[in-house]
């Protein structure tokens, strides 16, 4: 098979990450008999620097006309000073819409051989770790109306409208029935029912969603004591649909619970097969340019794109099967970097686990 892919490379460690997880899709295409074409396109710091706009018109085309998009990280302190839509971040949300992505999906799973970075009791993660966030990523606070303004009676004041509509809950919450059906068959709906209209409709219609879907168990639960919920006992989620707000606080505090940044992969899903894959750090700065940033998020987001964007399930498991592989071989990054272990670069990780595949 032939797949097109427009590559990111971005700011920071981003273009370290990335050279490492093209490696790794290159020993999967050996392996596999796939041609796998690269497109690098700019976007970030880097874009400004040499088109003055963070996401240039041909990025969006060729992502556009591309199978998938891989990307690293954007962003370092050198663009901070920048106005809004000159920042890098602006390139990272205006990709996101471009391509209509309306999904965030973050896996949170405990790997045995990092156990010790996570900061859970054993007792709790004895019963193992390993769920999903579906999150809804253009729609409610953080797209509604936003204003500041001076009241009648004369105090500053401003408010972002948290809006959802029906076929926006309806999308997301297929999504998430849709990928239990590949894991544990079990979604739970985190809302704030008892205080907001949105979650109101939110429930209803992820109930009707969870009608077409009997084979799987369903359940929602409000968002305070989901909170609660991911570090008491997380073992009872398998996937986890929330709104934007409620999915970006819940999924750091998912990722934390599993130990460290350069291991999370992510994807952003439409409605067609274009995805858009990427770590979920961010650029490193303090470490970029020095061969120590750990790879394994950005290869673990290719090994999604196999999974999710071009239905190669066996190069997925392939992949995260190598890279389980490398850690259980004692091979660390400084980031995860224990007693005993063997200290490695991000390319040496990268040769590592190409070895493996
Ligand atoms: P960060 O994730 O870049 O770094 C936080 C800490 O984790 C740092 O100490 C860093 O060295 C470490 N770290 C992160 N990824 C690592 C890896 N793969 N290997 C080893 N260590 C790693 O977050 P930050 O410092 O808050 O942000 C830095 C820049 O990245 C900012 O400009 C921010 O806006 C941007 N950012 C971009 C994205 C993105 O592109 N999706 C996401 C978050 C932050």
């Amino acid at each position: 098979m032939t797949k097109n892919i427009a590559v990111i490379k971005g700011d920071g460690i981003g273009p370290e990450i990335i050279e490492e997880a093209v490696k790794i899709l290159n020993a999967v295409g050996e392996k596999f008999g796939h041609g796998f074409n690269y497109t690098y396109v700019l976007m970030g710091g880097i874009a400004i620097d040499e088109t003055g706009d963070p996401l240039p018109k041909e990025t969006v085309e060729k992502c556009l006309s591309s199978d998938s998009v891989l990307l690293g990280a954007v962003g370092g302190p050198k663009w901070d000073k920048g106005e809004g839509s000159k920042r890098p971040e602006a390139g990272l949300l205006g990709i996101r819409s471009a391509l209509k992505l309306f999904a965030n999906i973050r896996p949170a799973k405990l790997l045995k051989p990092l156990a010790s970075a996570c900061p859970l009791k054993t007792e709790i993660t004895d019963k193992g770790l390993d769920l999903v966030i579906v999150r809804e990523l253009i729609g409610g606070a953080y797209f509604g109306e936003k204003r500041t303004y001076t009241d009648e009676k004369g105090h500053k004041t401003a408010s972002d409208l948290m809006k959802y509509s029906d076929y926006e809950i309806e999308r997301i919450c297929r999504v998430a029935f849709e990928m239990a059906k590949k894991r544990r068959n079990k979604v739970t709906s985190i809302d704030k029912a008892n205080v907001l209209d949105s979650s109101r409709l939110w429930r209803e219609v992820s109930h009707k969603i969870a009608s077409e879907y009997p084979e799987v168990g369903f359940s929602d639960m409000l968002v305070d004591n989901a909170a609660m919920q991911l570090v008491r006992d997380p073992a009872q989620f398998d996937v986890i649909v929330t709104e934007n707000l409620f999915g970006d606080i819940l999924s750091d505090e998912a990722s934390m619970i599993t130990g460290s940044l350069g291991m999370i992969p992510s994807a952003s899903l439409g409605e067609g097969t274009l995805g858009l894959y990427e770590p979920i750090h961010g650029s490193a700065p303090d470490i970029a340019g020095q061969n120590k940033a750990n790879p394994i998020a950005a290869i673990l987001s290719a090994a999604m794109m196999l999974r999710y964007g071009f239905d190669m399930a066996e190069e997925a498991d392939t992949v995260e099967k190598a890279v389980d592989r490398a850690l259980d071989e004692g091979f660390r990054t400084g980031d995860i970097m224990s007693e005993g272990k063997r200290l490695v670069s991000c390319s040496e990780m990268g040769d590592k686990i190409a070895s493996f595949i």
